[in-house]
């Protein structure tokens, strides 16, 4: 199963997304994780990435659709892929159908996590404290949900008018979350 988890920053995506990885034994994808392990590593998509990440802006398509392409030629991908943190841009919602239908695929479910402005600011607060993200402090975090209003939004109403959208109220404990996860896929 290929599952796309869309919502803003500090919506939980990535929370549910290891544990729904963990109970359907896929693997699950985040572009973020990915480009901090190339920032930290200082690779030349580190480089390149770097200043864009940290100032809260997002990083051009044409080097997420790179990632994306490697990471589905991957053996472990070949039985379907949580994305989490990507598809961010309708550029990039084309670029991962047209590469999922070269193999045969589809995004078969995509799971909205709805939450408010003040929840996420709560939370993203809290894990400033505890992650330390370049990317959390407050500036950097009022141009990520501008470019998540921006650019993102939109590409829900992209999911929308295919179908296969589950919009989950991502409020409430980790456990309340999960259980209304497990309910949207049935597993
Ligand atoms: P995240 O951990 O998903 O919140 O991503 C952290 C930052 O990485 C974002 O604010 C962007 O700068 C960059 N990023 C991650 N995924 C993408 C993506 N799919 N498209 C563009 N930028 C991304």
């Amino acid at each position: 199963m290929d599952l796309l988890l869309l919502g803003p920053p500090g919506a939980g995506k990535g929370t549910q997304g290891v544990l729904i990885a963990e109970r359907l034994g896929i693997p699950k994808f985040a572009t973020g994780d990915l480009l901090r392990d190339a920032v930290r590593l200082g690779t030349p998509l580190g480089l390149q990435a770097k200043a864009v990440m940290e100032s809260g802006a997002l990083v051009s398509d044409d080097i997420i659709m790179g990632v994306v392409g490697e990471e589905l030629r991957k053996p472990t991908a070949a039985g379907g892929v949580i994305f989490d943190g990507v598809v961010r841009t309708i550029p990039q919602a084309e670029g991962v159908a047209a590469l999922l239908a070269t193999l045969g695929r589809r995004i078969d479910k995509v799971l909205f996590f709805d939450v408010t402005d003040e929840e996420i600011l709560s939370r993203i607060e809290k894990r400033r404290g505890i992650e330390g993200r370049a990317d959390d402090d407050p500036v950097a975090v009022q141009r990520r949900l501008k470019a998540y209003r921006e650019q993102t939004a939109p590409v829900l109403d992209w999911y929308r008018g295919r179908g296969g959208v589950t919009t989950i109220p991502a409020v409430g404990t980790v456990q309340d979350i999960a259980d209304r996860v497990k309910q949207a896929i049935g597993a």
